[in-house]
């Protein structure tokens, strides 16, 4: 099984709660991507479908734990999205119910559903599974992975035993890369970019398409720098219309604002962003105000996107909206 690095607390109160046999039947993981919500999301089916777990945590070494490891264990449901938005339709939440009526069949009795990555899960599927989470079967469990919880309504929140995952620290995140086998130079770069985010670091040291984004996020930086319009221009439209792509580099562009507003208040606080050199540039020429309005008008992009507007329209919009705040 998969080590994972940092956030002991929580993994002490998991396997506590398996330990007591007083197990949640619903939770949600949240946290930022690749901070490990998912890894924690399996850890936890491991545990509560270990056939021999060793003080609540699960032994590696049964058939069930090897099943949950290679996400082959069937009863470990991974719940499948559809969609141009690949999410949680009605469909998918009336077959979950449908299935869920269905027993287990292995030595512990249990039968776990997760949910990853839930983004804009509507109302009505929200709804529909709150009937199934509000008094659900012995041995039916459900977990929830997403961004945020606020991402679902107040009533699954109620449900659910929230826990929040955090990136670990930067030493924690290069041991686990060495440990992984990647080169040490390489580790080095991306923990510069994404600190002890180990998802991200992984990330970026094998997806070539990764790194061309955080390229762009610094080509931005830099035309916001040089109150540069044709370059910012460039940059945003070099993008393309994949809205995960658009995303990414919004959470990184923003992330650098963000680390521009703390730099203004204390040169050696702790960032957060890809991109140290481009936020200190950044601090000398941007007001904490200055970095808060971009930190608005690439919420009011994110939004839009989300909301479906057209990509290269979000695009212009944000661009437009940048050039005049620093103006
Ligand atoms: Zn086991």
């Amino acid at each position: 099984m998969k080590k994972i690095y940092g956030n002991t607390q929580l993994l002490a109160t998991l396997a506590g709660m398996r330990d007591s046999g007083r197990t949640a039947h619903s939770l949600i993981f949240y946290g930022e991507k690749g901070s490990g919500r998912k890894l924690m999301a399996d850890h936890y089916a491991a545990q509560l479908m270990c056939e021999e777990p060793v003080g609540g945590e699960p032994c590696g070494r049964c058939a069930a734990c090897r099943n949950v490891s290679t996400m082959s264990h069937p009863d470990v449901i991974y719940v499948p999205t559809e969609g141009k938005l690949e999410g949680y339709t009605v469909k998918i939440a009336r077959s979950v119910i449908s299935d869920s009526i269905v027993k287990p069949n292995n030595a512990t009795g249990r039968k776990v559903y997760i949910f990853r990555d839930c983004r804009k899960m509507s109302t009505i599927t929200q709804n529909m599974l709150l009937k199934l989470i509000e008094e659900p079967p012995d041995y039916a469990y459900f977990i929830f992975t997403s961004e945020s919880k606020y991402e679902f309504l107040p009533t699954i929140i109620s449900r659910c035993v929230c826990f929040g995952v955090s990136p670990c620290t930067e030493e924690e995140a290069e041991q686990s890369l060495l440990e992984s086998g990647f080169d040490e130079g390489e580790v080095k770069s991306a923990v510069k970019c994404f600190h002890g985010n180990i998802g991200m670091c992984t990330d970026y040291i094998v997806d070539p398409e990764l790194r061309k984004r955080v390229d762009l996020t610094k080509r931005l930086a830099d035309s916001i720098i040089g109150k540069d319009e044709y370059g910012l221009n460039l940059a945003l439209f070099s993008l393309g219309s994949s809205r995960n792509d658009i995303r990414e580099v919004f959470s990184m562009t923003d992330k650098l604002m963000r680390d521009c507003a703390v730099l203004n208040r204390s040169s050696d606080a702790a960032l957060t962003g890809c991109y140290r050199e481009g936020a200190e540039r950044l601090a000398k020429m941007v007001t904490a105000y200055q970095a808060a309005c971009i930190h608005n008008s690439i919420e009011k992009a994110w939004g839009a996107m989300e909301a479906n507007v057209n990509p290269p329209l979000v695009l212009a919009a944000l661009s437009a909206d940048m050039i005049e705040i620093v103006r």
